[in-house]
Parts: C-alpha cells; structure tokens; sequence
C-alpha cells in the first residue's frame, strides 16, 4: 500500500541532472555549426539560443535524442550521487522528463548504468507538445497523472516547466540554476549546485515532519 508521499521530489533530467545544453552546444560545433558559450545561452528556448529555424531546429533536436547521444551525456556533478542518497534515506526523488516518449529506453539505460536503476522515470507532457502514441511499454503522464503523485518540491530549470508547476499547483517549485533562467522569478526558492540543492531538500523533509528513513513509497 503506498503511504501519503509528500516526499516524492520532482526531479527534471535535461540540465538539472544531465549536462544537455552543453552537449547540444558542443554537437552543434561537431556538426560545424555556430553555438554559444554555456553561459552566454541566455534563453531557453533554443530556436532562439542557437539559431536555428523550425525545420533545422526539428531535425537538429531529432539528432540530439538518438541513443547515442543520450547515453553520452555527462552527469551535472553531484547529482547521481544525491539522487542514490535520497533513495537510500527513503526519500522518493522521481525524474520527470519533457524529452520525447522515444527517447525513454536510452534516459532509463543511463540512470539504470549509474546504480539508480530503482529511480522511477516518468516522461511527461509538460509542454503539451507530444503527437501520436508513445512505443510501446512506454507510459506519457500528463498533469492529472502528476498531481496523483503529490510531490513535495519540483526541481527544473525551464522556465516554460516552471511556469507549468506553478500555473497548475502541482507543487511549490525550486529553479535549479542557469544561465536562462536567472532573471526568472527571484522569489523561488534556487539551487546552483547538487549539493546546495541537498541542503534545501533536507531542510524542506523535516520542516514537513517527514522521517525519511522510516517512510516506504
Ligand atoms: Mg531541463
């Protein structure tokens, strides 16, 4: 039987647990291509950052979600080690990602080669972009399906993502930090690192009373 799990943590993968705009950036360059520095990707939205145009962007971001280039990715330091520690106190970190449902099979194969392969993944809907049916076996959870899973915290870095937690209530949100998004919201609460984000994490489980240790999902 599932407890009440006010300890469920959102957790978003593209640039809060994976370097991805570095690596997109970096494969722009391979392909010959002009990319910005990482701190110069001042908006999110990549058409704009890069300079690409809807067809070049749509076949570039295709490129960018083939299993190699997934399983490829390096890790944002800190974050698996944080990730595997939250699950060992019992905490219920849950990855919710926006990339395509196909892309699920190579997002599960990195987690699972990193030792957190009892890490619940969830592709989810949040930018309402998603078209025909995910592979099979693979699951698209939408907002209804996410508020079933009463997160304590969501951690993203899209503002777009943010906007959607905070528009629909899901959860209080926290901004993991970068260079798009620091003139976002300044009263959310912000981590720049894992181990700042730990410490914010922590702090919130015993303000909300919760034992980790002794709650099972
Ligand atoms: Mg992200």
């Amino acid at each position: 039987m599932t407890q009440p799990s006010q300890r469920r943590i959102y957790v978003d993968y593209d640039d809060v647990v994976t370097e991805t705009a570095r690596a997109l950036a970096a494969q722009l360059r391979r392909e010959g291509r002009w990319a910005p520095e990482f701190e110069d990707i001042r908006e999110f939205d990549l058409h704009v950052s890069f300079r690409l145009g809807s067809a070049e962007y749509d076949a570039f971001m295709a490129r960018a979600h083939r299993d190699e280039e997934l399983l490829a990715l390096e890790e944002i330091p800190g974050a698996c080690a944080t990730l595997r520690a939250w699950l060992d106190d019992g905490l219920a970190p849950v990855v919710v990602t926006g990339r395509p449902p196909y892309a699920y099979a190579a997002s599960r194969a990195w987690l699972d080669a990193r030792g957190l392969d009892d890490l619940l993944l969830v592709i989810a809907d949040k930018y309402n972009r998603f078209t025909g049916d995910p592979p099979p076996g693979v699951s698209v959870a939408h907002l209804d399906d996410l508020r079933r899973m009463k997160f304590l915290l969501a951690i993203d870095d899209a503002p777009p993502a943010l906007d959607f937690v905070a528009s629909s209530g899901l959860c209080p949100a926290l901004v993991f930090d970068r260079p798009w998004n620091r003139a976002y919201d300044p009263s959310l609460p912000r981590a720049r690192t894992w181990r700042e984000l730990n410490a914010i994490v922590r702090k919130m489980v015993d303000a909300a009373g919760l034992e980790p240790a002794t709650l099972c999902v």
